[in-house]
């Protein structure tokens, strides 16, 4: 099914209430896909020949991200998470990131990363208003990293992780997609990684996306058999996590320095809690990750729409976000994109 993109004509002048949806959730995060290409090919997340790539001149530039989040801090956006794709394929991320900590009312940064080329610049990124990071990782083992990421890189992830530490970024998350038959059998060793470093490792239920669905339904491990083999290591006492978490159910070993937590978009959904919408690279504002509708903001931008044009599209936007995905086990693959495409 293809997705209806809307055309919400933008009002002059916003009012100045906060965003919340038909539902009363108030909308407080936006994820910005910088980019839909990758350095790895996740065999979960896209093909190996890649996707068909977004053309560069659809691609939002900076100056036209700035606007937008503008307008977003306008309505009650305070937490901004760059994500991709891999975001750090673009070179000059660092100042995406200071423009956007310079924007009043955005009080936090967060990057969704590959880790791939994160030791390098992420004192750079730090320094710039670079608050947390999310690093996906999904075997501890070089030669499956190769199998899964399909392409080489295990070492620098693992240092990507201390120098994330390292450099102040706090929580620093590891996110682990868990597949049967692959990398389940290392779901103890990730949680061991806890012991020593104040990290949360996030274990991820596997989405069916794209052409991955016949292989999603084999590779699927529900959140509560995660908790289950999380337990039988050791006592697991439920944890906040780290502050304005997300969606994630945290767990603490005793006398763990980081904690263990699952995310279970498909067993247990989270949408009557969802504050989010995503920008996608190519500036539509997706209202839900498995929804039908986006709204095309790239052409309101290019035409030239101020701030509070674009404040007054993102709150229509919000009489149209659906009160929650119905992507279950079984569901019919035409709602299903990749998480690259839209800003996972
Ligand atoms: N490239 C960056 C990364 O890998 O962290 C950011 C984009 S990636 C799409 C964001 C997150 O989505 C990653 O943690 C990845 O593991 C997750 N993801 C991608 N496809 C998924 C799927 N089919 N099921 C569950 N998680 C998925
Ligand atoms: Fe790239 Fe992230 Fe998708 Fe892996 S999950 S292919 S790193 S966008």
């Amino acid at each position: 099914m293809a997705l209806e993109t809307i055309d919400l004509i933008a009002g002059p002048s916003a009012p100045k209430r906060p965003l919340a949806d038909a539902f009363a959730r108030p909308i407080t995060y936006l994820r910005v896909s910088v980019t839909d290409r990758c350095n790895l090919r996740c065999v979960y997340c896209m093909p190996e020949a890649g996707l068909p790539w977004i053309p560069n001149a659809e691609i939002l530039s900076f100056d036209e991200i700035e606007r937008i989040v503008r307008a977003a801090a306008a309505v009650g956006v305070r937490s901004i998470r760059l994500t991709g794709g891999e975001p750090l394929v673009r070179p000059d991320l660092p100042d995406l990131v200071r423009r956007l900590a310079a924007i009043d009312g955005i009080d936090d940064i967060a990057l969704s990363t590959n880790g791939l080329l994160l030791a390098d610049r992420v004192v750079e990124l730090a320094r710039a208003g670079l608050r947390r990071a999310n690093i996906s990782l999904d075997t501890l083992r070089p030669d499956r990293f190769e199998a899964i990421a399909r392409r080489p890189g295990l070492e620098r992830v693992l240092e990507a992780i201390d120098a994330s530490l390292a450099a102040g970024l706090d929580p620093v998350k590891v996110n682990c997609v868990v597949m049967r038959g692959s990398n389940e059998d290392e779901i103890e060793a990730f949680a061991e990684l806890t012991h020593d470093r104040p990290i949360f490792v996030r274990f991820i239920e596997m989405m069916p996306v794209l052409e991955n669905a016949a292989a999603q339904r084999d590779a699927y491990v529900s959140a509560d058999e995660i908790v289950e083999r999380l337990g039988a290591i050791g006592t697991l006492r439920p944890d906040a996590g780290p502050p304005g978490n997300g969606p994630a159910r945290y767990f603490r070993y005793a006398g763990a320095a980081g904690a263990v937590g699952v995310i279970s978009p498909l067993s247990h959904d989270y949408c009557d809690t969802c504050n989010r919408v995503r920008l996608s690279a190519n500036g539509r504002l997706r209202l839900c990750l498995f929804g039908d509708y986006e709204i095309d903001f790239r052409t309101h931008v290019r035409n030239g729409a101020g701030v509070d044009e674009l404040a007054a599209l993102f709150r229509g936007g919000m009489t149209i976000k659906p009160e929650r995905h119905h992507l279950r086990l079984g569901e019919p693959a035409s709602r299903m994109r990749a998480l690259s495409e839209i800003g996972g």
